[in-house]
């Protein structure tokens, strides 16, 4: 049995804050906005594996107005949402996103970024897959006001 899903994540952008995206801190002098440290990445993971389980999307499993999870490091939520995949016996056997962001330019940093995501997803790198876009200078991510994710994932029973 093998299952796919798709997530997608979109947070705004403020200066003055870190900069969380892929579970890494990357230097920017901006960061993106959310209850959690908003790394739309892994939201967009997490939508997309919540969806190949078919048990809804990171909202409803980790609510807004919860204040246990404010601030909280995605990563951690990520481990949490795995780990609820290796209870039912299910892994996820290969991933694939995009992050369309206007600055800062992100592939330099994927290989940061698949060091923090892998092991979490149980993947080796060559399964996950990230990819940069700009959005052409176009709309409020063209002007770098915020950052948007795309992902899908395969699920199914680990080899
Ligand atoms: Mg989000």
């Amino acid at each position: 049995m093998m299952r796919s899903g798709i997530g997608y994540d979109l947070h705004r952008l403020a200066p003055g804050r870190t900069l969380y995206l892929g579970g890494i801190e990357i230097p920017h002098f901006a960061g993106l906005v959310g209850h959690s440290d908003g790394d739309a990445l892994i939201h967009a993971l997490i939508d997309a594996i919540l969806g190949a389980m078919g048990e809804g999307d990171v909202g409803r499993l980790f609510p807004d107005d919860d204040p246990r999870t404010e601030g909280i490091r995605s990563t951690t939520l990520l481990r949490d949402v795995c780990a609820r995949l290796r209870k039912k016996k299910l892994a996820v056997l290969h991933a694939d996103a995009v992050v369309v962001a206007e600055r800062p330019k992100l592939g330099p940093h994927f290989p940061e970024m698949k060091k923090a995501l892998c092991p979490i997803l149980g993947l080796p790198p060559d399964r996950l897959g990230l990819k940069a876009k700009t959005n052409e200078g176009l709309g409020l991510i063209g002007r770098g006001r915020a950052i948007a994710c795309w992902a899908v994932v395969l699920v199914g029973r680990k080899a």
